[in-house]
């Protein structure tokens, strides 16, 4: 299956804005196309862009063209711009208009071993995306030391998104992923956007990221 390690989000030595996964109407079921449109082309593109201005700051401080102690300034930008191309380029791929009941059987025994069982891991799913005070996102990730999947509620685009982990699932909680249709309803939308969930799209990543 293609698009499985994101990697369309850079190219030529740059991040770049990769086109939508799918067609608008195929968000249809959770999101409306104004929604989707202003929330790729211009929220993520933001997010490419200042990816690629950390890189030149941190390139320019390692030249000596600019203060040392930029640094850590540069970091920051680069872990929140970065964090969320990352994570907007998973988002577009997790939703489906025609999701079907995860079938993969690594992933389902995985999901079983962590949280008990499947509606565990949609309990602890849902308290972390309608939980996360403000921005962020809720993420199910792969743990690189122990292989193991973990749920985390993860403020603006990095914060508590523990060093290392590998997202396979992740929902944007940002009220601009969801406003114009939800208002202030986040729990609604949390729910849309779990009844259409591309499970055949994270299980492939899933099992690629455990093979390696
Ligand atoms: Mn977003």
């Amino acid at each position: 299956m293609e698009n499985h390690c994101c990697k369309e989000g850079f190219a030529g030595g740059v991040y770049v804005l990769p086109p939508l996964p799918r067609e608008l109407s195929e968000y249809e079921p959770v999101l409306d196309a104004e929604t989707v449109r202003l929330h790729h082309d211009c929220h993520h593109a933001a997010y490419v862009a200042g990816a690629n201005g950390a890189m030149t700051e941190l390139r320019r401080i390692a030249a000596g063209k600019e203060d040392a102690n930029a640094a850590p300034c540069a970091t920051r930008k680069l872990a929140f711009n970065l964090g969320g191309h990352l994570l907007h380029c998973l988002y577009w791929n997790c939703i489906c208009s025609d999701s079907k009941p995860l079938s993969d059987s690594a992933l389902v025994a995985a999901i079983a071993e962590q949280f008990g069982d499947f509606d565990g891991f949609v309990r602890l799913f849902k308290s972390a995306a309608i939980g996360v005070q403000g921005s962020g996102w809720a993420i199910l990730a792969v743990e690189q030391m122990s292989r193991r999947l973990m749920v985390l509620a993860v403020h603006r685009h990095q914060d508590a998104l523990v060093g290392g982990m590998m997202p396979i699932l992740a929902c944007d909680v940002w009220e601009h992923a969801y406003y114009l249709r939800y208002q202030n309803n986040r729990a609604a939308y949390v729910d849309a956007f779990m009844r259409h969930i591309n499970w055949e799209w994270v299980a492939h990543r899933f099992n690629n990221i455990c093979q390696n």
